[in-house]
């Protein structure tokens, strides 16, 4: 069932509620791919009911990013979900999740802020604000179709940490449930943003996940310094890509680390050939 509105989710949910099923969220932004569809699959997997919302979010966009020319697909995001199971696509426009189709801000809407030490680093510190839009919305979603799980991948390994973070923080009841990165043969993250590739692009684009895996090959054959690890980058790259960061943090809490070891996770952005891509791997697997 392809939705538009609060209401119409909400009068659904309440009648599962009442019929005592569980309920699985799947959060995304649509123009859905086989990442999206391993969290779709879990969902299924795991409650009598999936809820999958697609919705590109204003106030997660900075000025100057891509919130306009987002890829959008719902046709096909719904043939997509009814293929799979799915009970509720909930497709809200701006105004029936933000109330106008006016700026929103915090000076005129309520926002959760994550915790500076959270965001001042990777994604966050390039995208300021980027995680007050994902938390604000999340929860908003969360309330509206108050799930017992939720589902995010680790491709957005900062965003997952932040989201449960929220939930525990604010008492939210919902679990939250990571899944692993989806890849493409040749090894690249799977992501909606891939489109914007051209042929060249994606091949070059294959350095990131090469970069991870070779760190971690490193790692497995015994150097944990993080500068040295680092070090290893720098043959993978070439004029097509512009490295935003490449960092070390622990898997659970984002602290630093200098040494590695099988709680690090390594996180990686880069531009290839202009377009930002991030992925990242968690050390010893
Ligand atoms: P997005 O539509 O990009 O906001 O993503 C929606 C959800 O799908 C997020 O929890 C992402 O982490 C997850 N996701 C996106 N790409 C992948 C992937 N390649 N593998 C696993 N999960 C993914």
């Amino acid at each position: 069932m392809l939705v538009h509105t609060i209401k119409e989710v909400r009068d659904q949910v309440k009648e599962w509620k009442k019929e005592g099923l569980t309920i699985g969220l799947v959060p995304t932004m649509g123009a859905l791919h086989e990442g999206h569809l391993s969290l779709i699959k879990k969902a299924g997997s795991c409650c009598d009911k999936v809820i999958v919302s697609a919705f590109v979010n204003p106030i997660q966009f900075g000025i100057n990013e891509d919130f306009d020319k987002y890829p959008r697909a719902i046709e096909k995001d719904y043939k997509l979900c009814s293929e799979n199971g799915v009970d509720i696509l909930f497709n809200p426009d701006v105004k029936e999740m933000y109330g106008t189709n006016e700026q929103t801000n915090s000076n005129n809407f309520t926002y959760v802020t994550p915790p500076y030490f959270y965001v001042d680093k990777l994604c966050g510190a390039s995208r300021v604000g980027h995680f007050d839009g994902v938390c604000t919305v999340v929860l908003k979603l969360f309330n509206i179709a108050q799930p017992d799980k939720a589902f995010f991948g680790e491709k957005d390994a900062q965003q997952a940490i932040i989201i449960k973070k929220m939930v525990k923080d604010l008492n939210v009841p919902v679990e939250i449930i990571t899944c692993p990165i989806i890849r493409s043969n040749e090894g690249l993250a799977l992501s909606s943003r891939n489109q914007y590739l051209s042929d060249e692009g994606k091949k070059e684009a294959l350095a990131l996940n090469k970069i991870l895996t070779n760190i971690n090959n490193c790692y497995l054959k015994g150097i944990t310094n993080v500068s040295a690890l680092k070090e290893t980058a720098f043959s993978f790259l070439n004029n097509h890509h512009e490295l935003e960061y490449l960092e070390f943090f622990d898997a659970d809490d984002l602290s630093e680390k200098q040494t590695a070891d099988n709680n690090t996770r390594v996180f990686i952005a880069c531009r290839v050939d202009g377009i930002r891509l991030i992925d990242n791997k968690k050390l010893g697997e």
